[in-house]
């Protein structure tokens, strides 16, 4: 796919179709010359070299990469028609495909039944269930683990419920003891769970949480933003290596929420809530007396705390899953290639003399540190760090990556041998969102063991200064 070609026919569509509507004269109030944004252009590119390459596979750090080129024509084509996916009449096209889209991530989970919308994030989605959550359950709290998304806490504030932190275990994942102890005082109305931390990528016991809010009578939200795309993996005949059990369970929990903008391809301003109860909508309910009035049913603002969303995000994910549909061989195949490079890059790390496994990965996300000569939590957090900034500033060869603050329990329980001297350390993360990082892991893992080596060696011997 050329952006080349397929950007200037987007144009085309968009002038062939708004044709019909008969010549009309542009106001002279923002007409500007080519030769004026010729130069404002030129300045506007050349900040936007101010970037870090997300695109190439020598950046592994956050969870992002540019969209596919399908979702941006998808995108431009509709942002031409601006048309806005809070009403049918603020954009019938995209509304319908919309909803097809969120019967799709439906589908990719394997609800029997639901009620949803795109959001502009996940944050805002996360906000939505726990909204609903406080609705269906009045005056109760709501209980996430410390290795959740920090939005919870602050959404829990928004809200003016109270948040309760639960521990997680040796390997990040909710505290099922701790749980139930704190569902057995009745002061909670509502669990989150999380398919794949934004950390670590840890997979919270789903099958087991869901069993046991069950006993207590409370709801059950799953914060898939991250990981909600590996359910497709999860579901197929082969999982990759992943444990099928908690994915399994989310069509038996209340709602669900997955960022397409992360491994769906999709440029930001797209996340998605959906919730397994169709009638979840009563408690979103409003009257706005400036729209709906083409449509009886409901309208995608009626069921939504926002209201203007871009109806282009609608059309770029559609336009994409039409071409690599949730299935196993369409998107999944993404998924697995990125499963492989994480798994294979863990067994280098396990076997290499420069560097060492924080934890193993669940999903795509792999933590790992420098051996340093005498293993303390700060030789371990001054050699990532130094890692890290060596790495990117390196004139040659450089490699992005990004770190995680371990707490000294967390970090001691995985590796018992670490003197702890220091309340917590830094570890470096890899986020391996790329399907290219399986082919560029035998270029970049011994970077990064070199790497390693020189920012473990003692100041002054590694031929640079401090
Ligand atoms: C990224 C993420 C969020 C927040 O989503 P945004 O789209 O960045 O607002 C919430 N939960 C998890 C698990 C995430 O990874």
């Amino acid at each position: 796919m050329d952006l080349r070609y397929w950007l200037p026919r987007a144009v085309d569509v968009v002038e062939r179709w708004g044709e019909q509507f008969g010549p009309y004269q542009p106001h002279s109030s923002h007409l500007v010359s080519e030769e004026a944004f010729e130069s404002a252009y030129d300045e506007f590119a050349k900040r936007m070299e101010n970037n870090y390459p997300f695109f190439h596979p020598r950046y592994i750090g956050q969870m992002v990469k540019p969209p596919h080129p399908a979702a941006v024509v998808g995108y431009v084509t509709a942002m031409l028609y601006n048309p806005n996916n809070h009403a049918e009449e603020g954009g019938p096209a995209t509304t319908e495909m919309e909803r097809e889209c969120v019967a799709a991530l439906a589908g990719m989970f394997g609800m029997r039944d639901h009620l949803g919308h795109l959001t502009t994030s996940g944050t805002m989605g996360n906000l939505e269930a726990l909204y609903v959550a406080r609705e269906a359950h009045p005056g109760k709290g709501i209980a996430f683990s410390s290795e959740c998304h920090y939005t919870h806490e602050r959404m829990c504030q928004v809200l003016g419920v109270r948040g309760h932190k639960l521990p997680v275990d040796a390997l990040g994942r909710l505290d099922l003891d701790a749980l139930d102890h704190v569902l057995a005082t009745g002061s909670v109305g509502t669990v989150v769970v999380t398919t794949g931390t934004t950390g670590l990528g840890a997979v919270d016991p789903v099958h087991e949480v869901v069993p046991l809010a069950r006993k207590y009578g409370v709801r059950v939200h799953v914060d898939a933003a991250y990981g909600g795309f590996y359910s497709i993996l999860a579901r197929s005949d082969d999982p990759q290596g992943l444990d099928r059990r908690p994915w399994l369970a989310i069509p038996d929990c209340d709602s669900v929420v997955v960022d397409p903008h992360k491994h769906g391809l999709q440029p930001y301003g797209c996340g998605a809530v959906l919730f397994s109860d169709p009638h979840a909508g009563r408690h979103l309910m409003h009257d706005s007396p400036y729209t709906y009035f083409t449509d009886s049913d409901l309208h995608l603002g009626e069921i939504s705390l926002e209201c203007s969303r871009a109806g282009a995000a609608a059309a770029a994910l559609w336009l994409t899953l039409k071409l690599l549909p949730l299935t196993p061989d369409g998107l999944g195949a993404i998924l697995a290639a990125n499963r492989r490079a994480a798994t294979r890059w863990a067994d280098l790390i396990d076997t290499s003399p420069s560097l060492r496994l924080y934890q193993r990965p669940e999903l795509d996300i792999v933590t790992y540190f420098p051996t340093v000569p005498v293993q303390t939590l700060s030789a371990i957090d001054t050699a990532t760090d130094r890692l890290l900034r060596d790495s990117m500033a390196a004139a040659q060869d450089p490699v992005y990556l990004s770190m995680l603050r371990t707490d000294a329990d967390a970090f001691v329980r995985r590796h018992p041998q670490t003197a702890r001297d220091a309340g917590s350390a830094r570890v470096l993360r890899s986020v391996l969102i790329k399907p290219e990082a399986e082919g560029y892991l035998d270029q970049l893992h011994p970077r990064v063991e070199e790497l390693a080596v020189e920012a473990a060696a003692p100041v002054g011997q590694t031929g640079f200064w401090w």
